[in-house]
């Protein structure tokens, strides 16, 4: 994964889990499924049933986790985490499943790493709320039948595409998280700021929403940087002047793109003579895996029209041209 979005050290790590909204009220953005997802918590919550199994998908750092802790928190249920890479075999998740106790959530990132034997097993816990599990070695070896507690999973995907259909079928609720807009985004490094406890203009937490990416991971972890710089170079307090001068020094250009962005799009452009070219083309050219560029680049990219989807390929935009001063004369089309 990449590091821009997913925090490598222990003390990031801590961090945005300060940051973390914990109840409806404090999350920002997101409004359609917010609004679906807390009137399905309420009706749970009247029925005093477990909610229906749910399912995230979007880009990285959007807010899936905070909003699977925020539902759990909301019905007042435990939460327990896990991802699909983590779980090997069916043991370890039989394991996680008979712990839950009632109406529990069990959240599953990268639902779409799940190996097939695992996903398999999972079915019949989602919708009997019952497992086979494995007693004795050898001759004497024989299944038996275990009841769960009644539990929700909720199951995140940067890729929606790659769960398979009888996975999906088993999911009751389906939400897609959006990029959020600058206004918003804006209020987010706002909250963080005074959850820091750092002085932040209004205007200075434009700079860093307009250069986020959309997405609140990379909000927070550009105020952090830009609260550094204010620390050591200016007066302490988060000004326009200072969050620009920040955002400057890490490479980051006026359209949040950084210097993989840039570099995804001088390589269409410059060997690829502005595209079609397929992604495992740009991939190989990159040295980067194609899973990562299609999920945590290339959507942005799109989203912003410097990149286009066609049935041939990848293909930069005009705008993309004239924001990194190419001249489209060697374009191929
Ligand atoms: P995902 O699971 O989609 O990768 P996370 O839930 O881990 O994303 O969110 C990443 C960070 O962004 C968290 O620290 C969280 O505090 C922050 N965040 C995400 N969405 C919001 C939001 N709507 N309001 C405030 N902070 C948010």
């Amino acid at each position: 994964r990449n590091s821009r979005v997913q925090p490598e050290t222990g003390s990031e790590k801590d961090m945005e889990r300060a940051l973390r909204p914990s109840a409806f009220d404090a999350f920002s953005g997101q409004d359609p499924v917010v609004e679906n997802l807390k009137i399905f918590v309420a009706a749970a919550k009247l029925r005093g049933e477990s909610l229906d199994h749910v399912l995230l998908h979007g880009p990285p750092g959007l807010g899936k986790t905070t909003l699977s802790q925020i539902v759990a928190n909301e019905l007042g249920v435990g939460f327990k985490i896990t991802s699909g890479p983590v779980l090997d075999k069916p043991g370890d998740l039989a394991g996680i499943l008979t712990s839950l106790e009632e109406n529990d959530v069990l959240f599953i990132d990268e639902i779409h790493r799940l190996s097939p034997v695992v996903e398999e097993y999972l079915y019949s816990a989602m919708e009997d709320y019952r497992i086979d599990i494995m007693i004795d070695k050898g001759p004497g070896a024989r299944s038996v039948q275990l009841s769960l507690s009644p539990f929700t999973l909720i199951g995140a995907t940067t890729r929606s595409g790659l769960l398979t259909a009888p996975l999906r079928a088993r999911f009751g609720i389906n939400c897609h998280l959006e990029y959020y807009d600058h206004d918003v985004l804006c209020r987010i490094v706002l909250r963080s700021a005074g959850l820091l406890g750092v002085r932040c203009t209004p205007e200075a937490a434009r700079e860093v929403a307009l250069r986020s990416r959309g997405t609140p991971r990379i909000a927070n972890a550009l105020l952090r940087r830009v609260r550094d710089f204010a620390q050591v170079k200016g007066s302490g307090v988060v000004e326009p002047e200072i969050a620009r001068f920040a955002l400057e020094a890490l490479n980051i250009d006026r359209y949040g793109l950084d210097q993989v962005d840039h570099k995804i799009l001088n390589t269409i452009i410059t060997k690829f003579k502005g595209g079609p070219v397929g992604l495992t083309t740009i991939a190989t050219a990159l040295g980067e895996d194609p899973g990562t560029i299609e999920e945590v680049y290339e959507p942005f990219l799109i989203k912003e029209g410097f990149v286009k989807r066609t049935p041939r390929g990848r293909v930069v935009t005009d705008l993309a041209y004239a924001h990194l001063g190419h001249s489209v004369e060697n374009r191929q089309t």
